[in-house]
């Protein structure tokens, strides 16, 4: 028989998961063939914990592969001009995109209406958590003590340090410098061997994370909610086509349909756990194998746009803020629509990658136009799902961007970006 290769495994063991999720969550709440008292033990014995030992076990690389990739690739820009290039670009790629995101959930949302279906819930109560004011995300981007960035997994702060210690690393002798350097560069290497062990046990994770969450989710609140979620799934659906495979195709003559043959198990992971941090590992590694990406951009661009780069979150708040004024009966002139944009691009920004946090960070949003948080609990009951969805859309976006800037610095190995060979964890086969 012929063997599977790793990215076939992840998506049967993702419809598996969901398969086995629905039948659980129908035996308990339909079929009435399970108690949940009989459930809650396979959930906290075997798929919470097999879940959660295969994201602990990519979590583990990031800050590690974040703090020595970063300092050695800006080490490898060399000189401070064009580091700057390359970020100047990346950030213009970023905002351009997330507000491409934005401008597509709102104008769909306008169209489609999805608030006009729903009366208001007279009972909703949400306790909005405080979403960070923009100035302080900006100061806080300084550490005071970069060892405690490392340990609290601060991104930003990780980031700017690693920067500026790359940075500095250029400016001493050629003699000390490159012992260092190699140093880093062997361990970036190791710590890509071991994304290659992590990604042996993938499918398990996968397919525990997703009976999980299909077990567990109510699927009434997702009925009511039908076109909402439409809505923004078919607006991911537009970022990723038109924007991500129009910007691949003028930028970098790249065929989309190849760039996600070789990019599938990376959106699969990032579904599966919804987290852009926790697949940046699994990102980085692709982006360098499948795409021929050299080391010293994606190690600057994805950290960086794992932590700031959120387009499908982006999508959800617009679409979402429409929503919740259509429910409450508010009317959103055109000068709050441009305000929506541009808070919801700083929202986006200040969405760390981790699960769920873009429900937080709309609250930004909301009260920018004077609609009220409370809002947010109607769409609590299915941002699960769509919460997977955006992840999946972010890290691609991240993806794109850096693919389109190496391009543009002919940082890239053509040969490698072109090909249709696929790197699975130390097997290549054919896409
Ligand atoms: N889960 C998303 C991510 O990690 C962030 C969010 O929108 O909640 O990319």
């Amino acid at each position: 028989m012929k063997k599977l290769d790793l990215a076939s495994k992840i998506l049967i063991a993702m419809v598996l998961g969901v398969v086995v999720g629905i039948i659980l969550n129908l035996s308990i709440n339909n079929w009435g063939i399970l108690t949940t008292e009989m459930y809650k033990p396979l959930e906290v014995y075997i798929f919470s914990p097999i879940g959660s030992i295969f994201i602990r076990a990519i979590r583990m690389l990031v800050v590690p592969m974040v703090f020595v990739s970063l300092i050695n690739g800006v080490a490898q820009i060399g000189d401070l001009k064009k580091l700057g290039r390359v970020g100047g670009k990346t950030l213009a790629f970023y905002l351009v995109t997330t507000a491409l995101a934005i401008t597509i959930g709102l104008t769909l949302a306008s169209i489609i209406q999805p608030g006009q279906h729903i009366t208001r819930p007279s009972d909703i109560i949400y306790e909005a958590k405080e979403a960070k004011p923009f100035v302080d995300i900006i100061v806080d981007m300084i550490p005071t003590n970069p060892l405690e960035s490392m340990v609290t997994g601060n991104m930003l702060q990780v980031i700017v340090f690693s920067i500026l210690l790359g940075m500095a690393i250029t400016g001493i002798s050629k003699e000390k410098s490159g012992k260092l350097l190699d140093l880093l560069d062997a361990t970036n290497d190791a710590i890509l061997k071991i994304v290659d062990f992590v990604m042996q046990i993938a499918p398990f994770g996968v397919f525990a994370l997703l009976v999980k969450v299909a077990a567990t989710e109510g699927f009434q609140t997702l009925q009511s909610l039908l076109i909402y979620m439409f809505t923004v799934i078919l607006a991911l659906v537009l970022q990723v086509v038109i924007v991500y495979g129009g910007g691949l195709m003028l930028f970098s003559k790249m065929n989309p349909i190849l760039f996600f043959k070789k990019f599938k198990t990376v959106m699969s992971i990032a579904f599966s756990t919804s987290s852009s941090n926790a697949v940046l590992p699994v990102t980085m590694e692709t982006v360098e194998k499948n795409f021929g990406v050299h080391k010293s951009i994606l190690s600057f661009t994805l950290p960086l746009g794992a932590t700031i780069n959120m387009d499908g979150t982006a999508i959800m708040q617009g679409v979402a803020t429409i929503f919740i004024a259509q429910v409450f009966g508010v009317p959103l002139p055109f000068t709050a629509l441009l305000t929506v944009v541009l808070t919801a691009t700083l929202a986006s920004i200040g969405t760390a990658g981790v699960p769920g946090v873009g429900l937080i960070t709309l609250s930004m949003v909301l009260a920018s136009v004077g609609l009220p948080v409370e809002g947010i609990a109607i769409i609590l009951g299915v941002d699960r799902l769509l919460d997977m969805l955006r992840t999946a859309v972010n890290v691609t976006g991240d993806a794109i961007v850096t693919i389109i800037v190496a391009k543009s610095e002919n940082e890239v190995d053509e040969s490698i970006l072109y090909s249709s060979s696929i790197h699975t964890s130390s097997l290549s086969i054919k896409a």
